[in-house]
């Protein structure tokens, strides 16, 4: 099957009591056994619920995966992660990281004795570099938060494997329509599937995809000894998003490209980040790994402070001041004091969040319209 059948089709099939064409809501916490042991496969419903099962082999076959698991959140998919990893075990990471997993590294598990690595990993010597035999995994994502700097995962999980080291890749932004990492070698694929899976900003979800069975059942493990698991009413509102996600991708990537054209060519604007320009530094791996470029675009201003990029978002009208992205609406967000506020001014500034940097997620609205809302804000930017 190919992708756009997958995504409505997979793992769900008409409900045998009542012909129902849609998975239902299984809200129960239990299920009744004919006897003691005589279960129908489902026992209780942190181990397993029908909605979920249905979500995580819907998400796994996206993934082009065999295991797919469903958790509370994208941060509790991370937790089950990093929760297979011992004392003393070292982890490698993209440095231009998603803010809440480079907490969750530096304030939760290196109090385990856990030790973590940011490194630019675009660069496989600087990887290499700090490869040792503690190093247990590598966690990866691209395109990046908010850089949208492209990582080669073909070279990437050559590396890995030559050192037989975990690779897992956080797919959140691209999503499995425009990329999929499974295939090119990763271990591990996890998603915050509040955003584009999800892709309407009514639920917080998230999900592991694996081919390593070791892994599955390792991870499985942890989903039910921890517990962090998605609600059924959830599982439903991902599976209904996840039904449009191409048509969605297709129309997030239009709509970026020519936002990123729009705003290349404006004279307030200094720098446009996008793996989809041909100036982009990774274009042409972006161009190799990935169907689209996505959906996320970020720039800096020619007048480089707080107060301007403040201004620009003070002045846009669909693009709304909010975190998260990938919903159907666009949003703006100004990572130097929202999702970066916590990183010292002197680390953010290496990794290229300068005080003017403002990242968009650009929604499906008529594009038109949404450039006409950036060019008014930006008319007020002196
Ligand atoms: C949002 C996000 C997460 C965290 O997911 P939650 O669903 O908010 O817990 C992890 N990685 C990336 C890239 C994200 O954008």
């Amino acid at each position: 099957m190919k992708f756009a059948t997958k995504a409505i089709h997979a793992g769900q099939n008409p409900d045998p009591n009542t012909g129902a064409i849609i998975t239902p809501i299984f809200q129960t916490s239990t299920y009744v056994q004919d006897g003691p042991g005589g279960h129908k496969g489902y026992e209780y419903a942190r181990t397993q619920n029908p909605t979920r099962t249905a979500l995580q082999d819907c998400i796994a076959a996206l993934e082009n995966g065999k295991f797919g698991l469903c958790f509370s959140s994208g941060m509790a998919a991370t937790d089950a992660i990093l929760k297979r990893l011992k004392p003393g075990d070292e982890v490698i990471a993209t440095n231009d990281l998603y803010g809440g997993t480079y907490r969750i590294f530096n304030q939760v598990f290196a109090r385990y004795d856990i030790g973590f690595h940011f490194a630019d990993l675009s660069d496989l010597s600087a990887i290499e570099a700090l490869i040792n035999p503690k190093t247990k995994l590598l966690w990866i994502e691209t395109p990046t938060n908010p850089m949208l700097s492209v990582v080669d995962l073909k070279k990437i999980a050559a590396l890995a494997q030559s050192y037989k080291i975990k690779l897992c890749v956080d797919n959140t932004f691209a999503s499995p329509y425009l990329q999929q990492p499974l295939d090119l070698g990763a271990d591990m694929v996890c998603h915050s599937a509040t955003k584009y899976l999800a892709g309407h900003s009514d639920v917080v979800h998230g999900a592991i995809v694996t081919n390593d069975k070791r892994l599955a059942d390792d991870l499985r493990f942890i989903q039910n000894a921890c517990g962090a698991v998605p609600g059924p009413q959830d599982c439903f509102l991902v599976l209904r998003g996840i039904k449009t996600l191409h048509l969605r991708m297709d129309a997030h990537c239009k709509n970026a490209k020519a936002i990123a054209a729009y705003l290349q060519l404006h004279k307030k604007v200094a720098a446009v980040h996008y793996p989809g320009l041909k100036e982009h530094p990774q274009h042409l791996i972006a161009k190799k790994q990935m169907k689209g470029f996505g959906g996320m675009v970020s720039f800096s201003l020619r007048r480089d402070n707080m107060t301007a990029a403040t201004l620009l978002m003070k002045n846009t009208r669909l693009f709304s001041c909010a975190e998260s992205l990938g919903g159907v609406e666009s949003l703006i967000g100004h990572p130097a004091s929202m999702t970066h506020a916590s990183i010292p001014y002197e680390e953010r500034i290496k990794t290229g969040v300068v005080d003017s940097l403002i990242r968009l997620s650009v929604g499906v609205e008529d594009v038109d319209d949404l450039i006409l809302d950036l060019d008014k804000a930006l008319s007020k930017v002196r």
